[in-house]
């Protein structure tokens, strides 16, 4: 026999035991979207790898390191999308979306060639949220509380914002340039890292999880002292907002965030609860991007959630709320003419109660072997269709997760009867 083939490395089965948190996180979300006007976009899962080296910047983890490209039949390089702003941005300027102010939101996997580990893998899920042409912190405020809503409306209760201020791209440069000469004028060394990043990228040494880098790290010059006023200003305001909203923060003058196209506010959800990869969501302000990829100037703010991270909280909770999945009803047919009756019965019920979760017994056999599975199924009530019912044109109704005595109904009067005892509408 062959060897089996398995799925590849660091690219999760989501299997039917674990999908009612997935949908719970991504209906939960989705309405909450959706109650704040926002319009769900959709873009291809691959884009030209140029996207992506123009957007999220060379000197950066994901496209020194992490992204999945290759060339195609053409020759041409593609990319799986290692994140979605970038797509949204170009899908934006290619379909005229640019005219008008947008807010726009998307879900999907992303792709990043990193270790996996827990909450690090390398197909891993976003919902994303962007929106467009809108210049003040008033579009970052209502972020976070759209943020904040969902967190409450999942029950998590551990997450803590923290907030910075990268300032203009100006401010940045003049910044950069302090920062390159205080770790240049330091005597300790850099780790490797670190020296490849110095000339190239240093606001990214500032993001350095290794240890012994900490107290230069902490020691070092920061943006948010130099910032310029405008962007100080805006910051002000950002801050106002969330506090007047009664939703505390931290001021991290550390967080630089990963990609390159940012200015002015960044911000990330964190947890203590998932160990090392405890940033569930994380975003900010983007006013430079879509010039950089080849369009007009166009304000970008925009954040996103890992899934995996939030649904590995969703886990951890003793009641995370999440809807029945066990079906209302499991209809057991056995005998003559039963199994056409039941099943036209079941379209019946089906069009009558459009919420009603019914399972109809498939592949025959024994009315014993049916109630194993009815009582496998977790359904609440078997409706037992045998010769005898079809004949009177009646069904009979098991209670199989209450003790009460089996009776039996007009097959006409069931969809009332299941409309009642299940408050069904
Ligand atoms: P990290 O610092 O954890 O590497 P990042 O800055 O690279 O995160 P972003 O690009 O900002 O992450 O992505 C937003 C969110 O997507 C992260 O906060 C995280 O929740 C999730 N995420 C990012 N990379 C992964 C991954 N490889 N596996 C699972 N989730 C991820
Ligand atoms: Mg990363």
């Amino acid at each position: 026999m062959s060897k089996n083939i398995q799925a590849i490395r660091g690219m999760n089965d989501i299997l039917p035991e674990k999908i009612l948190y997935w949908q719970h996180l991504e209906n939960t979300m989705r309405r909450i979207l959706n109650a704040y006007g926002y319009q769900e976009i959709r873009t291809p899962i691959m884009e030209k790898t140029e996207l992506f080296q123009r957007s999220i910047g060379e000197v950066t983890d994901i496209v020194e390191k992490e992204m999945y490209s290759f060339n195609d039949r053409n020759g041409d390089s593609l990319t799986l999308r290692p994140e979605g702003t970038a797509s949204c941005v170009r899908a934006s300027i290619e379909n005229g979306l640019f005219n008008q102010t947008q807010r726009l939101w998307y879900m999907g996997p992303m792709f990043r060639h990193e270790r996996p580990q827990k909450g690090r893998y390398r197909q891993f899920h976003q919902i994303g949220v962007e929106a467009y042409g809108l210049q003040e912190a008033d579009i970052e405020a209502e972020m976070i509380f759209m943020t904040a809503r969902l967190w409450r409306a999942l029950g998590l209760k551990d997450l803590a914002l923290q907030i910075n201020s990268l300032g203009s791209a100006a401010a940045r440069a003049a910044y950069r340039d302090t920062l390159v000469s205080y770790f240049s004028a330091h005597p300790q060394p850099l780790d490797e890292d670190s020296q490849r990043r110095l000339h190239t990228n240093p606001l990214r040494i500032l993001d350095s999880k290794n240890p012994e880098m900490q107290p230069l790290i902490a020691a070092a010059p920061r943006l948010l002292e130099h910032l310029d006023s405008d962007s100080l200003t805006h910051f002000e305001q950002l801050q106002q907002l969330l506090t007047a909203a009664g939703i505390s923060f931290q001021i991290n003058p550390r967080l630089v965030r990963g990609l390159d196209y940012y200015n002015r506010t960044v911000f990330e959800w964190v947890t203590t609860a998932l160990g090392a990869q405890g940033t569930v969501c994380a975003g900010g302000r983007y006013d430079g991007l879509a010039e950089q990829i080849g369009g007009k100037p166009m304000p970008g703010v925009g954040f996103a959630m890992g899934l995996e991270r939030l649904v590995a909280l969703l886990e951890e909770q003793e009641n995370p709320n999440l809807p029945d999945p066990n079906p209302h009803a499991y209809l057991l047919m056995a005998g003559d003419k039963s199994l056409q009756t039941g099943l036209l019965l079941a379209e019946q019920l089906r069009d009558a109660l459009p919420n009603l979760r019914l399972l109809s017994h498939c592949g025959g056999g024994s009315f014993k072997s049916q109630f194993k599975k009815a009582d496998k199924s977790g359904a609440y009530l078997g409706l037992i269709l045998g010769e005898e019912e079809v004949l009177q044109g009646r069904i009979a109704v098991k209670y199989l997760r209450e003790d009460k005595p089996q009776e039996s109904l007009l097959q006409t009067e069931l969809a009332a009867f299941l409309a009642a005892y299940f408050k069904l509408c």
